[in-house]
């Protein structure tokens, strides 16, 4: 989207990447800094949005299929006992690049990589969430 994006870069073959998959919508490359090794990133091609807030539902839809072939594919080549699917929206959670992308990261058993903290809802406060976020869908 931005002229700096440097996934844009990518997509146009500006910048080198490690390709592992592309079809008419979608990327999917290595990421540079892994978590773990064969950690991919999975990217629309479109240079249309930023991340969840602006990605098209098509450009969505197609990224996640493609997310889903990844982490089958990461089973079998990296013989992966699990895989962690997330995605970083807008600065504060932690997104640093401006374009769309999917993070699929290969998980094994004592990898010792951890998961968040969960906390606890206080009474009456979950049915009070629910409900916002029910009146904004
Ligand atoms: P995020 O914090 O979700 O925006 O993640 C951005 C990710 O992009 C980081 O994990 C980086 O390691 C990765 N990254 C940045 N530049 C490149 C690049 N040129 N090729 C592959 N991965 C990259």
């Amino acid at each position: 989207m931005a002229d700096n994006c440097v996934f844009c870069k990518i997509i146009r073959g500006e910048l080198p990447s490690f390709k592992v998959y592309e079809d008419d919508k979608t990327l999917a490359f290595l990421d540079i800094h892994p978590i773990s090794a064969g950690h991919t990133l999975v990217i629309p091609k479109a240079e249309t949005a930023r991340n969840i807030f602006d990605v098209t539902p098509e450009d969505w839809m197609a990224t996640t299929e493609t997310a889903r072939k990844v982490a089958h594919a990461l089973e079998k080549a990296m013989h992966a006992d699990g895989v962690n699917i997330m995605m970083n929206n807008r600065e504060h959670a932690g997104q640093v690049v401006d374009h769309p992308h999917i993070h699929v990261i290969p998980r094994y058993k004592g990898d010792g990589l951890g998961q968040w903290q969960h906390k606890a809802y206080k009474e009456g406060e979950a049915n009070s969430i629910k409900e916002k976020i029910r009146s904004a869908l």
